[in-house]
């Protein structure tokens, strides 16, 4: 890619955006003067209208996007996003609704509400639904307030919450934000929770479990009724970090096996754009016993059409203004109903072929630490490269030669030099021999040509940056590479 001067860098005086036809009535400015008047903006650019639209269409040429190639970045479930969707969500009287409508006047969204919450309560088999939280980490951070004010209502306020080492890294976070101190458990040697730690651990100190299933291995937790068990068995309750359901849709209800309380990503499973710091949306499922402590306001559906109900004295409250990310919560339900109950089932079963297929044919290629059977993704590592001093990083990196996004690094913790890779349903199988032959042919270059992993990316705008001074003190000029 050539070098994209700064819009300041092209700005000169005699350059203009538009031209307005000269005033044909007297000008007056006065009954504004100290109010919005003034004369320029310093240093604002001043260029052509092509100038625009070309500067900004060459950035966004320099994104990577999901439109444009395969992104297999592990644990966040990078599928394509429906067209179709978009289409709903710019529906008129849905994008111009206000948010302080009276129901009355938006009857429409309401039932949009109500029909995603029952969709998700079929998908899950939880009783009730909350669309509010913005993300994934707010709806674990709604579940571990509800759990608390659980455990206070019945007089038993507990202090910690277990977490396995292979859960994701928002839970002990959330964990922690809500108060509790966050005890690890360890995984077993097939990458699932060991049963005997988690007995030992699960006192009546214990609020609760947060089990990410399948967990950041992209390993099913199959002992998950068996761990419901145990925990239950001593008053707390179990959570399912339900950020994952991409590879169970249709094909298990977590309300059917003993979990308690789970949150879902609409904007992974439920196909949203997302990243970048876009909009999500973390709906949060619960069953009957915590259903009253919901956040307020909770959709009613009743003889007179849909109301918004405020008198719920159990609430937890407010969590988010208004009732979540409504467009966000649109497209999801516009995806769940295209698809249908045949097509979810359709999604689980294909992202799992897909990752599997991955995990077979890199298999000796990269090592993998846990051998077991996967979901959703694969979890490698860069243990036999390591030994010729090539990291995941220069992997990572030389995948953006190949023009692939490179997948999830480092994570989850419990594999040293992670590669974590979750190629979602929309994958071809020619998209999956892309990414396939190009992680071979780096393997291959790690042993011939090392120096070619440890210089790249070659092709991008910026080559290797470190990251960390690039994060904290960006940069957005952009220079020649050196050397
Ligand atoms: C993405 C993810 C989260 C966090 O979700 P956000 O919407 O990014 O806050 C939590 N748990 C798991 C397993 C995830 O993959």
């Amino acid at each position: 890619m050539s070098r994209e001067p700064l819009i300041f860098e092209l700005s000169a005086a005699t350059k203009k955006g538009f031209a307005l036809p000269k005033l044909d009535v007297p000008e007056k400015t006065e009954a504004l003067q100290g109010l919005a008047v003034r004369a320029g903006i310093p240093g604002f650019p001043q260029v052509s209208e092509v100038e625009v639209v070309r500067h900004f269409t060459r950035l966004s040429q320099a994104n990577f996007c999901i439109d444009t190639s395969f992104y297999p970045l592990g644990s966040c479930t990078m599928k394509y996003n429906p067209k179709i969707n978009e289409k709903v969500a710019a529906i008129p009287d849905f994008l111009g609704s206000h948010p302080y409508a009276p129901p009355e006047l938006v009857q429409g969204n309401l039932e949009v509400l109500k029909t995603l919450e029952e969709c998700l309560v079929e998908i899950t088999g939880m009783d009730a639904f909350t669309l509010q939280p913005s993300a994934g980490a707010q709806g674990e951070l709604v579940g571990m307030m509800l759990i608390r004010a659980c455990l206070k209502e019945r007089g038993d306020p507990r202090k910690i919450v277990l977490i396995p080492d292979s859960a994701h890294g928002t839970n002990p976070s959330s964990a922690h934000i809500c108060g509790y101190r966050v005890r690890e458990v360890k995984s077993n040697d097939r990458g699932t929770i060991d049963l005997d730690a988690l007995a030992r651990d699960m006192t009546e100190e214990v609020a609760a479990l947060m089990v990410t299933n399948p967990n950041t291995l992209g390993v099913f937790e199959s002992d998950i009724l068996r761990i419901g068990e145990i925990v239950h068995a001593k008053g707390g309750l179990v959570y399912m970090d339900g950020a994952n359901m991409n590879a169970l849709v249709g094909k298990f209800r977590p309300g059917d096996m003993g979990v308690d309380i789970i949150h879902l990503n609409l904007h992974k499973t439920f196909s949203t754009p997302h990243g970048g710091g876009g909009p999500g949306s973390g709906p949060v499922g619960v069953k009957k016993q915590l259903e009253p402590l919901l956040p307020i306001p909770v959709v009613e559906k009743g003889k007179a059409g849909y109301s918004l109900d405020f008198s719920r004295p159990r609430s937890i409250g407010r969590v988010r203004s208004f009732y979540g990310s409504f467009l966000v919560e649109l497209k999801a339900l516009a995806y769940i109903l295209t698809l249908g109950a045949a097509g979810l089932k359709e999604v689980a079963e294909i992202a799992v072929l897909n990752s599997n297929y991955i995990r077979k044919s890199l298999e000796g290629v990269y090592h993998l630490k846990y051998a077991s059977p996967t979901l959703h993704e694969c979890v490698f590592s860069d243990k036999f490269q390591k030994e010729r001093g090539i990291l995941n990083i220069d992997i990572a990196k030389r995948l953006i030669d190949y023009g692939l996004h490179p997948p999830t690094m480092s994570f989850p913790l419990i594999v040293p030099g992670a590669l974590m890779i979750e190629p979602t349903e929309t994958e071809s199988r020619r998209d999956l021999d892309q990414f396939i032959g190009a992680m071979k042919a780096i393997a291959r270059e790690a042993v011939e040509t090392p120096e070619l992993l440890k210089s790249a990316p070659h092709v991008s705008p910026v080559r290797r940056l470190d990251e960390t001074a690039a994060a904290r003190n960006p940069v957005l000029r952009w220079e020649e590479p050196k050397g």
